[in-house]
């Protein structure tokens, strides 16, 4: 079940651990919410199943990732496209993104470009109670 709570999601998620994410099995979870949704996403976050942590499970071209504690270091460039978002049905919204991304995730240094950089960046708000409504571009 995928939360579509405005106020629920305007709330700024807390940073968690390996163990704790393991524990609640919310990659399990995310990865099911995703199959179920109204349509199929490329990511979510885990405060969008009701549990306000800063954690994101994606599929991007095939490929799985998580992003654990994930902060942005260094951005480059900049592009507008349409997003949507699991969390708000039916609603498409242009939003301004960096092209270009250098982040942690769990302490580790990552680089990311495009796609997967504007995906990055979409969980990042959701972790910091953003939605793509409250950001759009046009
Ligand atoms: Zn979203």
């Amino acid at each position: 079940m995928i939360a579509t709570d405005k106020n629920f999601l305007h709330q700024i998620s807390i940073e968690t651990t390996r163990k704790e994410v393991d524990g609640l099995g919310l990659v399990f979870k995310l990865r099911e919410a995703n199959k179920t949704a109204w349509t199929k996403g490329c990511g979510l976050a885990a405060i969008q199943i009701g549990m306000p942590l800063r954690f994101a499970w994606y599929l991007l071209e095939g490929k799985e990732g998580q992003l654990l504690n994930p902060v942005i270091i260094n951005k480059w460039g900049e592009d507008i496209a349409q997003e949507g978002c699991l969390s708000i049905p039916c609603n498409y919204t242009s939003v301004k993104r960096a092209y270009e991304i250098e982040y942690l995730t769990n302490g580790k240094k990552k680089r990311a470009r495009g796609l997967l950089a504007r995906l990055i960046q979409h969980e990042i708000d959701h972790m910091d109670g953003i939605l793509i409504i409250d950001k759009r571009a046009d």
